[in-house]
């Protein structure tokens, strides 16, 4: 049983109210069991949303208070996003989860690198900060990009 970015299931749960299905996501889903979580949605986010971005930096520093969450119109969603990585990390204790496969380049799941915060498409290194606490918390963090 593993966690899994709802939107590559086909959940519509991103920003802009849409999905972002992966066939190879899917056909996993098939052979094992896979949960669905956003954690924007856990975090009390409404969907559809105004894109967010980390600012300049990553997950991890973002769990330490040391950098931010901001959405497209200015406003800051860093609260949010800490709450929908917490009640995600919660659902994984629960049912003892040791792998979340996640949406590669969202502030919440991208895995290794994520948008640079300028709403540019430009990519740095970093995590999500729903990876990065399920990462601090010994879960195995993978991505759509990593399945074969
Ligand atoms: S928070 Fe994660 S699951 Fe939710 S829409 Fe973004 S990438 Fe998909």
């Amino acid at each position: 049983m593993k966690l899994c970015s709802a939107c590559l299931l086909g959940i519509k749960c991103r920003y802009d109210g849409k999905s972002k299905p992966d066939k190879k996501v899917i056909n996993l889903a098939k052979k094992e069991i896979l949960i669905p979580v956003c954690p924007e949605q856990l975090g009390g986010l409404p969907t559809p949303r105004v894109p967010q971005e980390i600012q300049g930096c990553s997950g991890e520093k973002v769990l330490d208070k040391e950098c931010g969450v901001m959405n497209k119109k200015g406003k800051d969603v860093t609260k949010q996003f800490i709450r929908g990585a917490y009640e995600t990390l919660k659902i994984a204790k629960i049912i003892s989860i040791k792998e979340f496969i996640a949406k590669q380049k969202s502030p919440s799941c991208g895995y290794g690198k994520i948008h640079d915060g300028t709403f540019s498409g430009r990519l740095i290194q970093g995590d999500g900060v729903t990876a990065a606490l399920l990462k601090r918390n010994g879960i195995k963090v993978i991505t759509e990009e990593d399945l074969k």
